[in-house]
């Protein structure tokens, strides 16, 4: 399937797009502590029909808990005043002066990868506000799933630690990307980044997803190669059967945390080794010929 180029949208498209990589360019909270870097490079945007009926499906896949766009926007806006709208995702690429920290890593995160997880995330909230504010002086209602009183956490016996909205698997359906081994989504930069999105009664072109199976960028299901992301995890959470989320999280609440905690001064469960020093950190990979 041919990808819809951000370059060839409809003017308002362009200018939702436009304002999301001027405030990621421009926004002091997307400024590194330990150095004049960025924390995310130039964003890939992607636009979701708000009633694409993947939304619903994910419901039978994720759990009933997973929300769908019609019911955050009803949350925060009323009974039955959704019509029709948008999810707005963007991916924030993480730098590559990050990402070489985090590939000398062989057990626990860089200081630079575990910052880029907490003030970048408080960087991509800021981002979610913005957007919000900006359709809103549109005049478009619009509302960030990940910072409504309707996103949880929950613990699911079916799929494990999961919440009622997945900045993923939005992504996914916008046309930006798909899962991989390591349970990550890989786009056109790669797979190391953060996601973000808002849900907005504005009706937009939606983007073409450029692929037909979920794991179609991951090369151990697109080719049976190479489970590189199996060997970097220090905690044995992923294997040929995928990963395991109840490992990963142990792991890095039990072990990583206590570990870097007191060293780096500050509080955070990050880690990313599968998604630094793998072939699709920073783009889609290259099969290999057979
Ligand atoms: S390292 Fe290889 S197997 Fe793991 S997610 Fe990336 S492409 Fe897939
Ligand atoms: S985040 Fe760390 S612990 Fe979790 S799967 Fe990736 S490498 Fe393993």
């Amino acid at each position: 399937m041919q990808r819809c180029d951000i370059d060839e949208i409809p003017h308002i498209n362009r200018l939702v797009a436009d304002e999301i990589i001027k405030y990621t360019t421009s926004s002091v909270l997307n400024r590194q502590r330990t150095s004049r870097e960025r924390y995310f490079s130039r964003p890939l945007i992607g636009f979701a029909d708000a009633s694409d009926p993947l939304f619903e499906r994910f419901k039978n896949i994720i759990g009933d808990f997973h929300l769908t766009p019609k019911e955050f926007f009803e949350a925060e806006f009323g009974r039955d005043s959704f019509a029709g709208g948008t999810v707005i995702c963007w991916i924030l690429p993480i730098n590559k002066n990050v990402l070489l920290c985090n590939r000398a890593q062989t057990k626990f995160p860089s200081l630079e990868w575990a910052h880029t997880r907490y003030y970048g995330e408080d960087f991509n909230n800021a981002l979610r506000s913005h957007i919000v504010s900006f359709l809103t002086d549109m005049g478009y209602r619009s509302v960030s799933s990940s910072l409504s009183s309707k996103w949880e956490r929950i613990y699911s016996p079916y799929v494990g630690h999961a919440s009622s909205w997945s900045e993923r698997h939005a992504a996914y359906v916008a046309g930006l990307g798909t899962f991989s081994l390591s349970d990550g989504l890989i786009t056109e930069k790669g797979i190391a980044h953060r996601c973000g999105s808002v849900i907005t009664e504005l009706k937009l072109k939606s983007t073409i997803r450029p692929y037909e199976g979920v794991y179609d960028h991951c090369l151990f299901y697109s080719s049976n190669t190479c489970g590189v992301c199996i060997k970097r995890c220090p905690a044995g959470a992923i294997t040929s059967d995928g990963h395991n989320k109840d490992m990963c999280f142990q792991f890095i609440r039990e072990v990583v945390m206590p570990a870097v905690n007191e060293e780096y001064a500050f509080t955070t469960p990050s880690c990313g080794l599968c998604q630094t020093r793998t072939p699709c950190e920073t783009k889609i990979p290259n099969k290999k010929r057979k």
